[in-house]
């Protein structure tokens, strides 16, 4: 038996994975998601179900009207959809009955629409407390977002808090993906960009969006481009690995492969649902 350490690699035996978080699912989501799929990159939209189809003030210097119930699942379907409370309240001020209500209300019509079960969630204003965390877990969610910018690259310690590297208006947001593109790592790391479709409108920059994803999607060797709910269920996968004794055999209980270096600097794909050998390990 020698050291039974591995390190965690996402798809493809890629050590970084690079995601997008837009919030209140604006008719400029229709924009981002063509430029997202231009250039290969995937976002989690996060959504409050009633204010769908809200229409602002045309008088407004930008809209920040919502896209229609009837285009959510076409919409976004090479993406993610995410909760983002009923009708945009502060979790933290209500109460639990009401603040229950707007999360499950919200998670219930948006599954309908989407035809699938919601796993992430983002905190409207970035409000949150313990209640609310556990009213998440409650109602189903794996993770949820907040407005929080780390400037750093490490998973999350707590997915129901997870913090993003930054938002797309950061003046380090160049810089930062320059360092992460870069940078030679050995534990897995990830780049989580968040913002709202229509600051692109109010600040008329839509190119700094273009420039980040079109920039990082060069990369894609090297890195795995992925919505945050796949992030964490990659994460989950992993941790779910069973191990025998002398680290030679490793089984994979779940329905993702998921993929290992050894301690050997060897890289396996442990197949979902199968036990894997990974040869002898030498004393
Ligand atoms: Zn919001």
């Amino acid at each position: 038996m020698g050291k039974r350490f591995d390190v965690m690699l996402f798809h493809g035996g890629k050590k970084k994975t690079f995601t997008l978080s837009y919030d209140d699912g604006v008719i400029q989501d229709r924009r981002l998601v063509e430029l997202f799929d231009k250039y290969g990159v995937k976002c989690t939209f996060n959504l409050g179900y009633g204010v769908l189809d809200y229409e602002s003030d045309p008088k407004m210097p930008f809209s920040i009207s919502k896209v229609k119930p009837e285009e959510v699942r076409k919409l976004y379907e090479n993406h993610e959809v995410g909760g983002h409370s009923l009708y945009h309240s502060d979790l933290t001020a209500l109460k639990s009955p009401y603040a229950m209500y707007e999360i499950l209300e919200d998670k219930v019509n948006l599954e309908r629409l989407v035809g699938k079960p919601l796993k992430m969630f983002a905190y409207p204003f970035g409000f949150f407390n313990e209640d609310v965390k556990n009213y998440l877990k409650i109602a189903g969610y794996k993770g949820a977002r907040t407005v929080v910018s780390t400037h750093s690259f490490d998973l999350p310690d707590d997915p129901l808090e997870l913090n993003p590297t930054c938002h797309h208006d950061d003046e380090k947001l160049m810089e930062l993906l320059r360092q992460f593109a870069e940078m030679k790592t050995i534990k897995p790391a990830m780049f989580y960009l968040w913002g709202h479709g229509y600051e692109f409108d109010g600040h008329d920059n839509w190119q700094v969006i273009e420039e980040a994803v079109s920039y990082i999607a060069q990369f894609e060797k090297d890195i795995w481009f992925a919505t945050n709910g796949e992030i964490l269920d990659y994460i989950k996968a992993y941790k779910m690995l069973e191990y025998s004794v002398d680290g030679s055999m490793i089984y994979n209980p779940s329905a993702i492969d998921v993929e290992i270096m050894t301690a050997f600097g060897q890289n396996e794909i442990l197949k979902a649902g199968q036990l894997t050998q990974i040869g002898d390990t030498p004393l």
